[in-house]
């Protein structure tokens, strides 16, 4: 049997992280059995349809390499792809009425002032309303007056008060639930639509869906789409339902967090491969202690049986970390293109960028730490003269202040700026004095850079500098030590 799994994405908007880690499993549990990969867009929903939502889904399953093997944009043969196009078909209505001739499904014109008298019960946080079933009881011939009367109708599931229904999911194994505690969910709503519930079976089925990777909010309406597949006498697919994705305080995912969605992460300077790696890890891993994977690695890794049903912590910190090995491993020139505007932006004299860039290549995790690094280019940052003190180096505002005043001549003489020139001009001065390095390189790379920790050592930054501005920066370092 073939593999085929399906992203079904509903277009309402960004692309959150849980959506992502849906399609990656989706598509890695496919392509690692060789299998095919579809993309339906489920817009039954039309109210919640936000504009520009499925130009968000292919240009991120694009960007992200999960290339669908059919769907809208490519015909296997299984279209139409998008649920608003299949009920075009006929296909729901067609099914739903195959159900009220097995008594699985029935019609109901309850109107609004009805309904809205019916006890209300709330299911994963939202209030639904618990159908009596009273339009179970119209005749034939009742439905048939309404029908012909252009009454406005649903159609609903029809689940007996008795027994109980069990479903398998890969994680959490077989659930059984009291028949009792489902409700009659509609399958077709007033304007034609099916709803999701009806539409996930129907297409799932119909398009050879073998294996189903979505969140487990969708765990406790199982039972109900197990019935239809029951009442059809088809095969379920293979069920693996993810846990929630949580922020560090296990609260669910939110906007709030700044980091719940593709194009937040992509903007915050991540890098893609970084996070559809870290997002490979949100529920799943490997046998060893692995975690640095690319797409095809992952391909070949991945096994849906190691899923974990324990919720998965969204740790930013790790997704950092995650995200500097990226920039580490990155060639230089796709790096180059991609750090560049950070430094364009932090940066506006005429100086070696590249040179920048190279220097802050293993220092960052992601691109905008870049500009707390050159910050001090520009300008020489105001810096407090302790700064000149650094224990190991056995240096202080004394020290420092007798330094720059020896080396400053000899600097003002010099031509070359060249990083080596420069070095052995300075350790010539330090041998002859009979100083430890630390004690000369400390005071002149606090004095050019006026930081703490810069991404290049003294005489890297005098040549990024050159002679002009390395002397002026020399001299104003003296004129702090002495106002001291
Ligand atoms: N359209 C549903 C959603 O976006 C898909 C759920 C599923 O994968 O079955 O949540």
């Amino acid at each position: 049997m073939k593999i085929r799994t399906r992203y079904a994405p509903s277009p309402t908007g960004k692309m959150h992280v849980g959506n992502l880690r849906s399609a990656l499993y989706e598509f890695l549990i496919a392509k690692h059995e060789g299998g095919e990969f579809m993309l339906r867009i489920e817009d039954t929903d039309q109210e919640r349809i936000v504009e520009g939502a499925t130009e968000i889904i292919y240009r991120t399953l694009e960007k992200t390499g999960l290339i669908h093997d059919e769907g809208p944009d490519k015909d296997g043969g299984y279209g139409p792809y998008v649920q608003s196009e299949r009920m075009k078909t006929g296909i729901y209505l067609k099914y739903a009425k195959e159900l009220i001739d097995k008594g699985e499904a029935y019609y109901c014109f309850c109107d609004k002032e009805r309904l809205d008298s019916l006890k209300t019960e709330v299911v994963e946080g939202k209030e639904i309303t618990v159908y009596d079933k009273h339009c179970l009881s119209l005749s034939k011939e009742e439905v048939e007056k309404n029908l012909a009367e252009g009454k406005p109708y649903v159609i609903r599931q029809n689940i007996p008060n008795e027994g109980s229904t069990t479903f398998h999911d890969e994680l959490y194994g077989d659930i059984t639930v009291e028949n009792s505690e489902l409700d009659d969910m509609i399958l077709i709503k007033t304007d034609g639509y099916p709803t999701y519930n009806f539409a996930n079976v129907v297409d799932d089925h119909t398009m050879n869906i073998t294996h189903v990777v979505r969140g487990n909010e969708y765990l406790s309406s199982s039972p109900k789409y197990q019935r239809l597949y029951d009442a059809f006498g088809w095969e379920s697919p293979v069920y693996v339902h993810l846990p929630l994705i949580t922020d560090e305080n296990h609260k669910k995912l939110s906007k709030r967090s700044g980091h719940s969605s593709f194009e937040d992460l992509i903007e915050q300077g991540f890098v893609t491969e970084a996070v559809v790696n870290y997002i490979a890890l949100l529920g799943w891993s490997p046998e060893d202690n692995r975690e640095i994977f690319s797409l095809d690695e992952l391909i070949k890794e991945f096994d849906y049986h190691r899923i974990s049903k324990s919720p998965a912590v969204f740790d930013i910190v790790k997704l950092r970390w995650m995200n500097g090995e990226y920039i580490k491993a990155m060639d230089f020139d796709t790096y180059y293109e991609m750090a560049k505007p950070y430094i364009d932006e932090a940066v506006k004299t005429d100086v070696d960028k590249k040179k920048l860039a190279e220097w802050v290549k293993t220092r960052i995790e992601v691109f905008p730490d870049i500009k707390e690094l050159i910050d001090f280019v520009d300008e020489l940052p105001e810096y407090d003269i302790d700064m000149y003190t650094h224990k190991k180096m056995k240096t202080n505002a004394e020290s420092s202040l007798l330094v720059l005043k020896e080396i400053l001549p000899i600097l003002e003489e010099q031509d070359d700026y060249s990083n080596d020139a420069l070095y052995s001009t300075l350790l010539n001065y330090v041998e002859e004095k009979g100083y430890k390095n630390g004690f000369v390189l400390w005071p002149v790379r606090t004095a050019v850079s006026g930081k703490q920790m810069t991404p290049a050592g003294a005489t890297e930054l005098m040549e990024l500098f050159g002679k002009d501005e390395t002397i002026k920066r020399i001299k104003a370092g003296i004129a702090k030590l002495e106002r001291a």
